[in-house]
């Protein structure tokens, strides 16, 4: 299918691009990597009237300052993959780049698309979440800041507002004492995931601390696995899989209890990397 008619403006800056969404009370759209947009506009599952194109308003760099690394709306998966910066001070998501989608996908979309779009099976969101991160909103009332955890609020759904641009990420630079691991089970690699575990922690003595088990694929968001974290912080792999307080629902893919399973299976293979990795 093709999409319907739209508009196309290119923003000039940050604030344009705000403006240009508040002029058309809800009816336009941003556009970055396009690789998710593109397809909801063929499909004909939006409509909207024009197309604020934000690429070449700058918003794509990396920096490291003050324990936090920080990341432009605008910068490139395939930019995060092969950044040193990312490798060395936000390792999670090294780990979860190569799982994004296909290299010529990865050359266009945006971690500000992805977590904007946020696709309940999308990696980067529970990356997010997982390192606790920050996410910057730039609106017609200024520039605010939120949670990771209080971002993504449903299916599709998150904290931005109609004339919102999502700005910058922020997540705290990695320390000796910090320890990740990622795991996820997709029918082909780049596929979107069944189930995956974005997971992060601290070095505590002999063990772990600030264990924090982040699932997607198993819900409408991330989702957090509480139980199962005090569990791996307490020692146990095994009470860590028994304690899995998810409650994956059925979809296309598999079945609920088919992914309760794969869940168990992913943690297996994350806690290893907490302890492999550990100094
Ligand atoms: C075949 C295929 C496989 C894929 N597999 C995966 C996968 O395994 N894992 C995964 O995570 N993703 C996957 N993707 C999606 C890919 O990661 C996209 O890059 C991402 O979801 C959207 O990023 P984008 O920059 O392309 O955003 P766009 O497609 O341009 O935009 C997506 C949505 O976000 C909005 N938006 C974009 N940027 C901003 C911003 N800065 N502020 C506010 N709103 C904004 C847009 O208006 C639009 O509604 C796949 C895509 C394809 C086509």
């Amino acid at each position: 299918m093709k999409p319907a008619p739209f508009a196309y403006a290119k923003a000039r800056s940050l604030e344009d691009a705000v403006a240009q969404l508040a002029d058309h009370h809800g009816e336009a759209k941003l556009l970055a990597g396009g690789q998710s947009l593109i397809a909801t506009l063929n499909m004909r599952l939006s409509s909207p009237s024009l197309l604020v194109d934000i690429n070449g308003i700058g918003l794509d760099g990396i920096s490291v300052k003050n324990g936090m690394v920080e990341i432009g709306a605008l910068a490139r998966h395939a930019t995060l993959e092969r950044s040193a910066e990312i490798a060395r001070h936000a390792p999670l998501i090294a780990l979860a780049m190569p799982h994004i989608a296909h290299p010529a996908i990865r050359n266009r979309g945006t971690i500000g698309g992805s977590l904007a779009y946020a696709d309940p099976a999308a990696e980067l969101p529970a990356c997010l979440v997982a390192l606790d991160g920050e996410i910057d909103i730039t609106g017609p009332s200024g520039r605010r800041s939120v949670e990771a955890a209080d971002f993504f609020k449903g299916l599709f759904e998150t904290a931005l507002g109609p004339h919102d641009v999502l700005s910058a990420v922020r997540v705290p630079a990695a320390t000796s004492g910090t320890r990740v691991g990622f795991a996820e089970l997709a029918r082909r690699h780049g596929d979107y995931a069944l189930v995956g575990l974005a997971a992060a922690a601290k070095t505590s003595g002999k063990g772990l601390s600030d264990v924090r088990l982040v699932y997607f694929g198993v819900g409408a968001t991330p989702v957090r696995a509480r139980k199962a974290e005090t569990a791996l912080a307490g020692g146990s792999v095994d009470d860590a899989v028994k304690a899995l307080d998810l409650e994956p629902s059925d979809d296309l893919h598999a079945s609920g209890a088919v992914k309760q399973h794969l869940a168990g299976v992913l943690l297996r293979r994350v806690a290893k990397q907490l302890a492999e990795l550990r100094a």
